[in-house]
């Protein structure tokens, strides 16, 4: 039985009964053989869609040779990558790791390092009501998840939060304690909220004046998903830090911490960890990001991003719910109701795997690769579960 099977991992989550024993593309196969339509794909993890044979191919290749030196030892595969990411960003230096709180960790730290040493021993990192920038303490401090406030307690100190979009609360917030303001392109967890154009652009020259970090959390919108390879080109800003995750590896555990030259200010011992920048990882990242960059990848996401968009519109309009929101293909319907969680499990009942971030809300993150025609069918299996 599955609840004996699955009573020795701890419940950190309701799951459903149903185990998943392959998957290729948008589809994922149950033990029961019954194939599900996937536009979550792991929360924006598995660009590619499922098992990608350039994923596969890099990832067995690798194995073949090296899979673990230690990070104390250069390696091959996490120099392309890097080079990879340097070349084609505003960034000139990358730390790899393995999770995105961990990266936004790493964040933290370089410009709490910073602070120290360029800025009178700044510490504090504005962020933003509602962001979700991980699970780990630090993060968790930094994240504005009303739910999370009286978790874990006490908090890590030193993260002042400003409303999503008001650049005046920022400006206010800004003192001689600041090192940085952090924030997600996108507010992915909070409910698909895009920053304006010109909310990005006033934050870039409000930090700059005021001689603070600025730092994006890529995490979700990096990697291609907004349509650009990262979502703060969309306003066309330079940030000073960049984290990236979820895409990075396209299924694989890989995240990564990127920075200006001003910025880039460990020294030996500062940061570190074991599994950081292995060969199987950074491999497997390489080969994600060379098929983002292959000509007309970024703008077919783009294109399938707006179909996306058209299409939901007018089911919308069809059932009598509200808007579209969001960039490329990371968005929102709003539903006006609280009946995200009901919908979610009927369309899991009619093999269709979708995620509903807040009650009256349903997020689409299908990979990236996702056809017109699997939209079509997405839009008709939701049709048939409102
Ligand atoms: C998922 C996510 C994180 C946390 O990444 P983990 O790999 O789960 O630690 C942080 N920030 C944003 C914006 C995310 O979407």
């Amino acid at each position: 039985m599955y609840a004996e099977k699955f009573a020795a991992l701890m419940k950190v989550a309701e799951r459903p009964p149903q185990v998943f024993v392959s998957g290729s593309g948008s589809w994922l196969v149950d033990e029961q053989g019954r194939r599900y339509l996937d536009f979550v794909q792991g929360w924006a993890v598995n660009c590619l869609g499922h098992c990608p044979p350039e994923l596969t191919q890099a990832i067995n290749a690798q194995a073949q040779h090296l899979v673990n030196c230690s990070p104390a030892f250069f390696n091959e595969p996490a120099a392309r990558l890097a080079q990879l990411l340097v070349a084609n960003s505003c960034f000139d230096q990358v730390f790899f790791c393995n999770s995105g709180a961990e990266a936004n960790e790493g964040a933290i730290k370089l410009a709490r390092k910073w602070g120290a040493k360029q800025r009178g021993g700044a510490f504090e990192i504005i962020t933003f009501d509602n962001a979700f920038h991980g699970r780990t303490l630090a993060t968790m401090s930094a994240s504005g998840k009303p739910q999370w406030n009286q978790l874990f307690e006490p908090k890590v100190a030193g993260f002042p939060k400003a409303p999503f979009g008001d650049l005046e609360a920022v400006a206010r917030l800004i003192d001689a304690r600041t090192a940085a303001v952090m924030l997600e392109p996108v507010q992915g967890e909070a409910g698909v909220i895009a920053a304006a154009p010109e909310f990005m652009q006033g934050l870039r020259a409000l930090t700059r004046e005021r001689g603070v970090l600025l730092i994006v959390d890529e995490i979700q919108t990096g990697m291609g998903r907004t349509g650009k390879l990262f979502g703060h080109e969309q306003s066309g800003i330079d940030p000073d830090i960049m984290t990236l995750g979820k895409g990075l590896g396209g299924g694989v555990p890989l995240a990564a911490l990127l920075a200006r030259e001003a910025a880039c200010c460990f020294e030996p011992g500062d940061q570190g960890g074991t599994f950081n920048g292995n060969p199987l990882m950074t491999a497997a990242g390489a080969a994600v990001l060379e098929a983002l960059l292959a000509p007309g990848f970024l703008e077919a996401v783009a294109h399938k991003g707006e179909y996306l968009r058209s299409r939901l519109a007018q089911l919308s309009a069809r059932h009598g719910l509200g808007a579209v929101r969001g960039r490329g293909l990371l968005l929102a319907l709003e539903l006006g109701s609280d009946i995200g969680a009901a919908l979610v499990e009927r369309a899991f009942a009619q093999g269709l795997l979708l995620n509903a971030p807040r009650p009256n809300l349903l997020r689409f993150m299908p990979a990236l690769n996702v056809s017109e025609s699997e939209i079509d069918a997405m839009i008709e299996l939701l049709g048939a579960a409102l």
